[in-house]
């Protein structure tokens, strides 16, 4: 039977949304139409080509594993994706617009003086590059589409593409190396790059002079609009009101918009709800904390660009050391240079350690038994307080042991103590942990690589007080 498949395709949405995070089923699935069922094959409809990649990357075993308890074995699944009508007014459209901006002279703050064809000055850094941006888990969802857009500006489903992250963690730079990219690729493109801050100057000034018009003329002639740190629009009404009609009117236009925030849409207090609703016609993609991995692959890239060569466990110590920033990360960079530079001192762990501890808060040098437990814990995933129960789950257990076994290595606690911190276990308990976690790295080679792993992290870590 042929049918559109609404119903399948709603059943498998059902098992599909019980496993994704609730943001990643509204980016991925939401935008999906089932166009077709028949012969057990299911056709769906996806906004673009990239779409259609990234779910065909990430989801395919979970639509597989829907479909198949929908549909049942020889499930089938297509795609169709869609050629947005945009493509098509956008042709017809710059034509148009090359046309419209020769004839007009419009005043405004970013042209080149001098220049016949009116040029915008994109306000770009050139410094900022996809090249030079380091991808991780953390930024994967925000690059990519940033990748996507700045090949086909207006030309896929992420407009706006709404980048938010907490402070350091690359918005700039992304916004940035989304505008020197499209520039790249076409150097036609009228791209703007404006921080919020001066957007809202450039209205207060405009309003002063009664240049409203001119401003909005300026903006209307942009293919690529990216505004960073939208969030101090907040409670600035007239502000919002102007940006309100140049987003419209690009929008409508099929230009690309780019915003940045240091929050999600919806948590943007103080900002109009008809602008938050627009925010979320496109793609809303975060960026996270860098995992250890991509710190590394962060410093080793800003070493190569400085030419900079440093011993492995100076690097080691700023990557554990240094998580959730990486505009501290490179600091931290920056300060050893200087001071090695000054003192003329060669930069080893000892200057590092000096260094890292004025950027790193509320930190001790002292190796603690708690912060034995949390490190401990948190590679056995699990809550540090389980350690201290009579819990003899083997996991627990295990990781009880090792605690117990790292505490007496690394801390000069009597092994009354030691055994105090676990719940109150005697301390024979305690010996007998260490001769167990002894034995069996010198059986197990496996559970050896994981002892030495953890031991690194602990001699490494400056630790939580
Ligand atoms: P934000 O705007 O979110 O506060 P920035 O874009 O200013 O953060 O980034 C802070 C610093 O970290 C910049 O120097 C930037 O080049 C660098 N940075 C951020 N993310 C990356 C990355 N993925 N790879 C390399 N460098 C990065
Ligand atoms: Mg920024």
């Amino acid at each position: 039977m042929v049918n559109d498949g609404r119903n399948i395709w709603d059943k498998c949405l059902q098992i599909i949304k019980t496993e994704i995070n609730p943001q990643a089923y509204k980016t991925w699935f939401e935008p999906i139409e089932p166009v077709r069922f028949d012969k057990k094959i299911l056709t769906i409809q996806v906004p673009n080509n990239f779409f259609y990649e990234w779910i065909e990357e990430h989801y395919v075993h979970l639509m597989k594993k829907a479909l198949l308890e929908v549909i049942g074995n020889s499930a089938g699944l297509n795609y169709r994706i869609l050629k947005t009508k945009q493509d098509d007014s956008n042709a017809v459209k710059i034509d148009k617009q090359q046309l419209d901006t020769e004839k007009t002279n419009i005043k405004n703050p970013f042209v080149f003086p001098g220049i016949k064809k009116l040029k915008i000055d994109p306000n770009l850094n050139a410094q900022y590059h996809f090249d030079n941006y380091v991808e991780g888990d953390c930024n994967r969802l925000a690059r990519n589409a940033g990748m996507a857009i700045s090949k086909k500006p207006g030309g896929t489903a992420f407009n706006p593409l709404v980048i938010y992250g907490d402070v350091g963690l690359g918005k700039t730079h992304l916004a940035h190396a989304i505008g020197n990219q499209a520039l790249k690729e076409n150097d036609q493109k009228q791209i703007l790059y404006v921080s919020s801050e001066k957007f809202t100057n450039q209205i207060v000034h405009a309003i002063k002079n009664g240049e409203i018009d001119d401003l909005l003329n300026f903006y209307h002639q942009l293919d690529i609009l990216i505004v960073d740190d939208i969030q101090f629009f907040a409670n600035k009404t007239k502000t919002m009101d102007i940006f309100f009609h140049i987003f419209n009117q690009l929008h409508q236009d099929g230009k690309q918009l780019v915003l940045t925030s240091d929050r999600p849409p919806k948590d943007l207090e103080g900002m109009e709800e008809r602008l938050i609703s627009r925010f979320k016609w496109g793609l809303t993609a975060d960026l996270q904390s860098p995992d250890y991995e991509t710190r590394m692959a962060i410093l080793d890239n800003k070493m190569l660009t400085e030419g900079l060569e440093l011993p492995d466990n100076v690097l080691e110590f700023i990557c554990y050391n240094v998580k959730n920033n990486i505009r501290e990360l490179e600091g931290v960079l920056v300060s050893l240079i200087a001071q090695s530079s000054l003192n003329n001192r060669e930069i080893d762990l000892e200057i590092t350690k000096e260094v890292v501890q004025k950027f790193v808060e509320q930190v001790s040098k002292e190796i603690t038994i708690q912060s034995i437990q949390e490190l401990v814990a948190s590679h056995f995933k699990i809550e540090a307080d389980h350690l201290q129960s009579k819990s003899r789950k083997r996991n627990i257990v295990i990781a009880r042991q090792l605690s117990m076994y790292f505490a007496k290595k690394h801390t000069n606690k009597s092994l009354k103590t030691i055994g105090d911190t676990f719940g109150g276990r005697d301390h024979s308990t305690v010996i007998y942990s260490c001769k167990t976690v002894k034995d069996l790295m010198d059986t197990d080679k496996i559970f050896k690589e994981t002892v030495d792993d953890l031991e690194k992290k602990i001699t490494m870590s400056l630790h939580s007080k």
